[in-house]
């Protein structure tokens, strides 16, 4: 059994690395902040007839589809970001250190051997400049075989603080929310602690995992730290 007393621990433990996850949309962090409260905290969380779920949208106030817009949002995927990408001309300027930056005439994807990333490239009509982009082009045209499947750069923050049955949530939230039944987890997995680093994004840390089907709400461990200061049970 988890003590009043660890249970306070251990969900001040959570609001504090919750807040201090700069990333975190607001309704993903609403929703941990009121899955930890519900079953570290909630005074009817030793109650066996009211689950998790429920007792959460209750808390929150939502109906049920607002809680899979919710569960959507956090969706472990690649997105790709469209306007990312300069505008102009990508040819370097001769002599001057800055890109041609006139208007494109053609334009193509090239994909990252190690991230699986997008990358936009766009060229104007000016001899100089297609030169240029010719090499980038040929190296650009195979470069989706060869690429591995994209680092998630977006969702797969709700499986990093709790251990529960997300792939089929996702699922379902895809089904319904988005209306897309092709998604798949991503195989690097679903938390977005377990992806490979990529330079320049921020991963976030592992954090104990805590089991939502527990009323007394356990943390369990793969190779998540151990809480500092936390008393065993
Ligand atoms: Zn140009």
């Amino acid at each position: 059994m988890t003590t009043d007393l660890d249970a306070i621990h251990r969900y001040d433990q959570l609001t504090a690395r919750v807040y201090g996850e700069r990333r975190l949309p607001t309704c993903t962090r609403d929703l941990i902040l009121a899955l930890g409260w519900v079953t570290l905290r909630d005074p009817k969380r030793h109650h066996p007839d009211v689950p998790v779920w429920d007792r959460t949208r209750e808390v929150l106030n939502l109906d049920n589809r607002q809680m899979w817009e919710t569960i959507a949002e956090d969706v472990p995927r690649y997105e790709h970001d469209w306007h990312a990408g300069p505008s102009g001309c990508q040819a370097p300027m001769v002599r001057v250190d800055r890109l041609c930056g006139r208007s494109t005439t053609i334009g193509f994807a090239e994909f990252d051997p190690a991230t699986g990333w997008m990358r936009d490239w766009g060229f104007c009509s000016r001899p100089r400049c297609r030169e240029y982009a010719r090499p980038i082009l040929e190296r650009a045209e195979h470069s989706k075989d060869r690429a591995p499947e994209p680092i998630p750069n977006a969702g797969g923050r709700l499986p990093l603080f709790f251990a529960w049955n997300w792939e089929s949530r996702y699922r379902k939230a895809m089904r319904v929310i988005r209306h897309r039944t092709e998604w798949e987890p991503p195989s690097y997995g679903l938390s977005a602690d377990e992806w490979p680093a990529v330079p320049g994004q921020d991963k976030p840390q592992a954090f104990p995992k805590l089991r939502l089907v527990a009323v007394s709400g356990e943390f369990v461990g793969r190779d998540a730290p151990v809480l500092a200061g936390s008393r065993h049970t």
